[in-house]
């Protein structure tokens, strides 16, 4: 049963940027999702949290079009786009960063970037983008791969932006990354924020989520299990009790151990899934 805490809703008369309704979904006889209603609300930033398993990978995939869902609808803008494939969903303004970041491991930073232009007449964005993300200016003809983990990250948040999302998905951009460099990904997701895009934040390191997010929705074996806003969740002993170690895990996060790599950021990455 989900437990409502605070008004996660938009007003009435406002159209949400997405909206996921009554969704179930899973991978064959598996349902991960069970009747799920998430909403982001038009230029807001919405975390959604849960402890592994959870389903909230599912839920982005289910967003974005990558997996269909056996029931309940998904709309962008008020268009049901449930049937609708990615680039459909693209065009209308979604933009995501998956688990792993989404690069082209192989090419240029220059090359990932020219892909992630997306939509015809968009190289106008290339300069303005590279502005926003000034670590990456130097790096342009070097291949992704060879990038830190964080410059990774910062290159897959920037491929997103390129897209002129109204829309972003960002699938825990934190992982592997030290606190330090979590910090500048994070200042950076609240300057794209700030430009009025909306975001929907899956993250493990849930006090970063509650700083960031205005919205909050848990997850709990695929169904939502308690959603609020940031302010009453921090205060809400669901959110230990419905996360558990994960949320103890988030206290650590700030002054926790760097993991190893050459610039404490965690290094090149493994296998990436563009
Ligand atoms: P995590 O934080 O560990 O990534 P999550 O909340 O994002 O967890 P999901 O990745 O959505 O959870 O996974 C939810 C469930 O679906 C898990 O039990 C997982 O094993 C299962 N699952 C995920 N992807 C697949 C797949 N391609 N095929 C079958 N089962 C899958």
């Amino acid at each position: 049963m989900t437990v409502p805490v605070g008004p996660a809703r938009p007003a009435p008369t406002e159209v949400p940027v997405l909206a996921i309704t009554a969704v179930t979904a899973g991978y064959g006889r598996t349902t991960v999702l069970r009747d799920v209603n998430v909403t982001v609300p038009s230029g807001r930033v919405v975390a959604l949290l849960g402890s592994n398993g959870a389903g909230k990978t599912t839920l982005l995939r289910v967003a974005a079009g990558l997996l269909r869902p056996a029931s309940g609808t998904v709309s962008i803008h008020g268009v049901d786009v449930t049937r609708r494939p990615p680039y459909q969903r693209a065009r209308q303004g979604l933009s995501i960063v998956p688990e792993g970041r989404g690069i082209f491991r192989g090419m240029t930073v220059r090359d990932n970037l020219m892909i992630g232009r997306g939509r015809a007449g968009r190289g106008d964005r290339l300069a303005p983008t590279i502005d926003l993300f000034p670590e990456l200016s130097p790096h342009l003809a070097q291949v992704a791969g060879t990038l830190s983990g964080g410059q990774q990250q910062m290159l897959s948040l920037a491929r997103c932006y390129l897209a002129d999302p109204s829309l972003m998905l960002l699938d825990e951009l934190s992982m592997g990354l030290a606190p330090i460099v979590i910090d500048k990904i994070y200042s950076r997701i609240a300057e794209l924020a700030r430009t009025g895009t909306a975001v929907l934040l899956v993250e493990q390191y849930i006090h970063r989520a509650l700083q960031m997010a205005e919205l909050v929705y848990v997850l709990e074996r695929g169904r939502v299990a308690v959603s609020g806003t940031a302010e009453e969740m921090r205060d809400h002993d669901m959110m230990s009790r419905y996360l558990g170690a994960s949320a103890e895990m988030s206290d650590l996060a700030p002054t926790g151990p760097a993991p190893a790599g050459p610039a404490g950021d965690g290094g090149p990455e493994g296998e990436t899934n563009p």
